[in-house]
């Protein structure tokens, strides 16, 4: 008989939220694949499961490999349990290629649901939860991030992002560019944890709040989608002549108009290549 893959969510910092169904998986799976290693034996301890057990350090680097080996475990007839440094796995974490490799072996999936971060923020933010869009980290670099952003300008959903404390600062400048100062906006460190904390405000707001001093601890950032009001089309060959007639070269153009239309980089820069290069009429 195939074996059953479990995927089990694990705490986001509070022990206490360890569900019963995730410790009797954890407790009863032959095989656990784990992110860390000691992170998910600090956990077995926790719950008196520690003692000799099976577990498979399974992350980014060698999910890929470790996949095909669990899938011939599931094949045998193992219980193999998945859990990640925290939260559900496969949300801005390893697992979706174990999960596809099970699928694929004809081994049954069960998730063990349990603390996702981003929902947890959400739901924290006030903010509509009737539509929302997880956007996982955004790109480090500036430009990618601006590009990104700039192509959700009209994203009526909810946004939400996971980032590292010294970056919230630069991502929440990012986006009060793109999306304008007056977005409602919530960041909330540390869930479930002794100092849990949702500062709510303005895009404008919070960018000048954390410019210079960053968060402690783990973080996300919630967006409000953009409002119903329609905005009116942007004609993107006219903005690119505007800045053309202004005296800008081309690789400047595009830069400028990054975030403003949501256009890749690179597009503008052939367009305004193009126009500059046309004959003067
Ligand atoms: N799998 C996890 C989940 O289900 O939420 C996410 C893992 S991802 C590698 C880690 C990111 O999630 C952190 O950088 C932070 O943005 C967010 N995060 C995780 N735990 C958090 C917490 N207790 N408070 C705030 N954000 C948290």
């Amino acid at each position: 008989m195939v074996g059953t893959l479990y995927v089990v969510a694990t705490p986001i910092g509070n022990l206490g939220d360890l569900s019963p169904r995730a410790a009797e998986a954890l407790r009863t799976a032959d095989v656990i694949a784990a992110e860390d290693t000691r992170r998910v034996q600090i956990l077995l301890d926790h719950l008196g499961a520690g003692g000799r057990r099976d577990v498979r350090s399974t992350f980014d680097g060698n999910e890929a490999a470790r996949a095909e080996e669990l899938a011939a475990e599931l094949t045998a007839g193992k219980q193999v349990a998945l859990v990640s440094d925290a939260g559900t796995p496969g949300v801005s974490d390893p697992g979706a290629r174990v999960v596809r490799a099970a699928i694929a072996a004809g081994a049954p999936v069960v998730v063990i649901p349990g603390p996702v971060a981003a929902i947890a923020a959400l739901v924290a933010s006030g903010l509509a939860t009737d539509r929302f869009l997880f956007l996982g980290f955004p790109p480090r670099d500036a430009g990618p991030r601006a590009e990104l952003a700039g192509g959700l300008v009209d994203e009526r959903a909810t946004m939400l992002f996971y980032e590292a404390p010294d970056r919230v600062g630069a991502t929440l400048a990012t986006l009060a560019a793109a999306w304008g100062d007056d977005r409602a906006a919530c960041v909330s460190r540390e869930l479930t944890k002794r100092y849990e904390e949702h500062v709510r405000g303005t895009l404008g707001e919070l960018r000048d709040r954390f410019a210079d001093a960053a968060p402690r601890g783990e973080c996300v950032i919630v967006v409000a989608g953009a409002s119903e009001v329609a905005r009116p089309a942007l004609d993107v060959e006219a903005e690119v002549r505007a800045l053309l007639a202004t005296g800008l070269g081309p690789k400047d153009v595009a830069q400028r108009l990054v975030v403003k239309t949501g256009r890749p980089r690179r597009e503008l820069y052939q367009l305004a290549l193009a126009l500059a290069r046309e004959p003067a009429p």
